[in-house]
């Protein structure tokens, strides 16, 4: 499980040592030095996890990952914080600024490395390779196939992205938007009308099963994916 990392971390030599043990984990990691560099990479890149330290020059790390929560677009990122201090009521702070862990320094790499995994799995389950099964619908994210009530369906990559990240999300609208940022990523510049392609392809893969009604327009607000009828 590769995941895009965004440090975010004022000391160079905790900059270096994580960097060099989560890109031994097989991790991108991106670094900024304070908030205000984050903020304007985040413009840009969503990473799929964050780790952000306490102490930062200028804006503190708490700060910005309270404005993190409380901006859409960034509500689904993981937040891991990263602090020297241990003290319980510091915790307490730490978790209600809507941070998803707390590491207190020193601790090990391979501590952080579990950790990320473990938000990851809590936050972003599409990002594991475990099987997920609704109403007789079933992706193998290791195997790379979806069938429905067990008949093979045909997707393409886009389509099997977009409907493991439903399926993993069950229950809940996504906007256009969300769904670009979630399933194809920043890196791509892609118009929002591109997801009504994508999910009117999606619906055709899905018919032959008749699945195709567990994917529903929700009018003025985007996408769902529900085993209720829409
Ligand atoms: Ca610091």
């Amino acid at each position: 499980m590769a995941a895009n990392i965004l440090l975010v971390e004022d000391e160079t030599g905790i900059q270096e040592l994580l960097k060099f043990n989560l890109t031994k984990a097989g991790h991108q990691v991106s670094v900024s030095g304070d908030a205000e560099h984050a903020l304007q990479f985040l413009k840009n890149t969503l990473p799929d996890v964050i780790l952000l330290d306490w102490m930062l020059p200028g804006m503190s790390g708490i700060d910005l990952c309270k404005r993190l929560r409380n901006d859409e677009r960034y509500q689904p990122v993981p937040i891991i914080m990263l602090t020297a201090r241990g003290e319980e009521r510091d915790k307490v702070l730490g978790l209600d600024s809507g941070a998803d862990d707390y590491m207190t320094k020193p601790f090990s790499p391979r501590e952080l490395v579990s950790r990320i995994k473990a938000v990851l799995r809590r936050r972003a389950p599409q990002m594991t390779d475990e099987p997920v099964e609704v109403n007789g619908l079933r992706l193998d994210p290791a195997r790379h196939r979806v069938q429905g009530n067990g008949q093979t369906l045909e997707l393409g990559p886009t389509e099997f992205r977009l409907l493991h990240f439903f399926m993993t999300h069950p229950e809940r609208v996504y906007s256009r938007a969300q769904l670009l940022d979630q399933v194809w990523g920043d890196d791509v510049f892609v118009e929002e009308r591109t997801v009504d392609v994508h999910i009117r392809r999606l619906r055709l893969a899905l018919e032959p099963s008749d699945h195709a009604g567990l994917v529903q327009t929700v009018r003025g607000s985007g996408y769902r994916f529900s085993v209720e009828v829409g």
